[in-house]
């Protein structure tokens, strides 16, 4: 019998959990392909982004996590199309064939139609993206340190996150903290309480997904770190001056985005299937394509529902579970067993204001405060991908929590020059 050919397109948490479960079958052979060399753990990027943590505590090399896995290759590569019919993937790097395919590409921001505010507010995806914002906010600090005028040292001190979904809560409470415990030790002109953390969220208020009660404790927590929510007005201009909501303006020269995301494009390349407004692929309940059982569509990038037909979020949970299913459902097949529908175990929610406040949603269960945010940090401790990671991202925590450092306190990211090119040696 011929080796099952079976392609897993992004080792984001579909594609890591599916290629996992099936690293003991010897009878297929499974081939990786990402257009980056590293698993990124993304609940913890803003934590990259405000200087708590490095890049390396966050990401894991790929090959690393296969190198003793015989059945599975990894490719470095950018998956460009689907060719259906023939039954492979078209990259920068040539085609790969496949019996199975797993799409699985997650998703980026969306600017709704206003691509061009990207470079004044960078969204939070990758790690680039992270040094970058963390590069921002930083040079706004030291910007403000040295200015003199008190409305442009204003204006530097000034941050305004766009989306109050968990993400720019965690963002804009972190600015908050590290503004008012961090970095006020470090610098000798700037006054902490001068310092402006906004929050806008278009929807009638922040964390919807959450219970009500748990997103007006979330509100208090983060007014008690400085930050300011402004709820019910959509942005409608975003320049290197700031922010505008309506006819209101915001004089702010670090803006972030939290709000929109769109779909990997790949799934543009699929045809025949139904594109959401976000360009998720729609799938049925075994997470297939119409007329092809043997592509998966998982994650981020796909549109699935759950038993009452209410869309599964964007999480991280759902793309495991969806990654594990892809597994589940290939081992049937091969044992000649009847496939079962995808099901999705909600293990609820959670979101962090700050070092010591957080909210989790479990069912009926509802916690907040001190004891939400241990809960929260052994949930993120155990689900990070490495031992190495773990223990560093412990030891981190542990350190940040009883001295308020934030040791990742770094600008790099300048284009780079060779020293001849400046005139040095
Ligand atoms: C800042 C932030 C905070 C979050 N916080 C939480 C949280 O607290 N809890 C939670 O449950 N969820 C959270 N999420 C959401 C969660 O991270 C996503 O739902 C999850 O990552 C989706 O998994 P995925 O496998 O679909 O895609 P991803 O994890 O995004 O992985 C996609 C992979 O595909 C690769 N790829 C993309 N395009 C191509 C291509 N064309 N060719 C080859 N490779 C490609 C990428 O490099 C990546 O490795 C957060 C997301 C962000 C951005």
């Amino acid at each position: 019998m011929t080796h099952k050919q079976v392609l897993i397109i992004g080792a984001g948490f579909a594609g890591l959990n599916a290629a996992k479960r099936l690293r003991d079958l010897d009878d297929i052979s499974i081939t990786i392909i990402d257009r980056e060399n590293h698993h990124l753990f993304q609940p913890l990027l803003y934590q990259v982004a405000m200087a708590a943590l490095s890049p390396a505590d966050i990401a894991v090399p790929i090959r690393s996590l296969f190198a003793s896995a015989q059945n599975i290759r990894v490719v470095k590569a950018e998956a460009t199309s689907v060719d259906l019919a023939a039954r492979k993937v078209v990259t920068d790097a040539g085609d790969f064939p496949y019996d199975y395919l797993l799409l699985a590409c997650g998703a980026r921001h969306a600017y709704f139609g206003h691509e061009e505010w990207e470079a004044y507010a960078p969204g939070l995806k990758t790690l680039p993206q992270a040094t970058e914002i963390r590069r921002r906010v930083l040079e706004a600090f030291e910007a403000a340190e040295k200015e003199t005028d008190f409305e442009r040292r204003r204006r530097h001190l000034t941050f305004v996150v766009v989306g109050g979904g968990p993400t720019g809560v965690e963002l804009a409470g972190a600015i908050g903290e590290m503004s008012r415990f961090t970095l006020a030790q470090d610098f000798r002109h700037i006054d902490p309480r001068q310092t402006r953390v906004i929050l806008v969220e278009a929807g009638p208020r922040i964390l919807p997904s959450f219970d009500e009660k748990l997103a007006a404790r979330a509100m208090r927590d983060l007014e008690s770190l400085g930050v300011q929510t402004w709820t019910g007005g959509a942005v409608t201009d975003i320049t290197s001056d700031g922010v505008t909501i309506g006819t209101e303006h915001i004089a702010a020269c670090t803006v972030l985005w939290a709000a929109g995301v769109r779909a990997s494009e790949i799934g543009r390349t699929l045809p025949g299937v139904t594109l959401d407004r976000s360009g998720r692929v729609e799938v049925d309940d075994h997470l297939n394509i119409p007329q092809h059982a043997e592509v998966f569509v998982a994650g981020d990038m796909s549109r699935s529902v759950d038993a009452n037909g209410k869309q599964l979020p964007g999480v991280a949970l759902v793309a495991m579970q969806q990654g594990i299913y892809f597994a589940e459902t290939l081992r049937a097949d091969l044992r000649g067993k009847a496939r079962k529908p995808f099901r999705y175990h909600d293990l609820g929610q959670m979101a962090t204001i700050g070092r010591s406040r957080a909210i989790t949603e479990f069912g009926r269960l509802r916690l907040t405060g001190l004891f939400a945010w241990w809960f929260w940090l052994i949930v993120h401790i155990y689900r990070l991908s490495g031992f190495r990671n773990r223990l560093s991202v412990l030891i981190q925590w542990a350190w940040s929590y009883w001295t308020f450092g934030r040791g990742a306190r770094l600008i790099v990211g300048k284009e780079w020059r060779a020293y001849g090119a400046e005139g040095k040696v």
